[in-house]
């Protein structure tokens, strides 16, 4: 099984979904930066405080300040992790790389812009546990609250329309040419994220060989 994997893909290419599918089938952590800099937004960290107006505006988080909290984090895990939303620049892939983390497979879920803003102004994200529904695609049991653990649902303040552009150019120029670095060292692996959530979860199962 190949256990240490960076999932890419644009915003609201379902990411963070089929990473928390995947964490709990492999037994693997699923660590996300943008989870990460919200809860630290949350706790009103310096981090968090910092990150705040990036996050806000739909543009990256600067490199030296999201490289430190992974290092951290990654230096704890021994049995692999789903890396979601990290790296998004070459700087972060070259950190990733200089702190000697051997990198097993990169997945990426491509899915068309034109599906994108769609995808992510239906987004409602649960405020307690992270979880993720769509108005019209993952619709929670009963309205408003987090199927898991009851949680309040709500839309992220940049899931909103104006928002997700930006977030869409970022990835574009900064997160993109990663397909290409990643493409070179033979890590790079393509599925189909413009499907079910079935259908794309087998497809990273075979590629990840669990
Ligand atoms: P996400 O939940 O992955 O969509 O991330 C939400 C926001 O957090 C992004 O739009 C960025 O502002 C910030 N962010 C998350 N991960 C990173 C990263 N690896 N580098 C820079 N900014 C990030």
């Amino acid at each position: 099984m190949k256990k240490r994997v960076i999932l890419m893909g644009p915003p609201g290419g379902g990411k963070g979904t089929q990473a928390k599918m995947l964490s709990a089938a492999m037994a693997v952590p699923h660590i996300s930066t943008g989870d990460m800099l919200r809860a630290a937004r949350r706790e009103g960290t310096e981090l968090g405080k910092k990150a705040d107006a990036y996050i806000s505006a739909g543009q990256l988080v600067p490199d030296e300040l999201v490289n430190g909290i992974v290092a951290e984090r990654l230096a704890s895990e021994s049995n692999g992790y789903l890396l979601d939303g990290y790296p998004r620049t070459i700087a972060q892939a070259d950190a990733l790389a200089a702190a000697g983390e051997k990198i097993d497979a990169v997945v990426l879920i491509d899915v068309p812009d034109e599906m994108l803003v769609e995808r992510i102004v239906g987004r409602l994200s649960c405020a307690s546990c992270g979880s993720v529904y769509h108005v019209k695609t993952l619709i929670p049991k009963v309205a408003g609250k987090c199927d898991s653990c009851g949680g309040v649902l709500q839309q992220r303040a940049d899931d909103k329309e104006d928002v997700v552009r930006e977030r869409l150019c970022a990835y574009h120029a900064q997160t993109q040419p990663l397909v290409e670095y990643y493409q070179k060292r033979g890590l790079l692996y393509t599925v189909n994220g413009n499907a079910d959530i079935e259908e794309v979860f087998e497809a990273i199962r075979k590629i990840l060989e669990f």
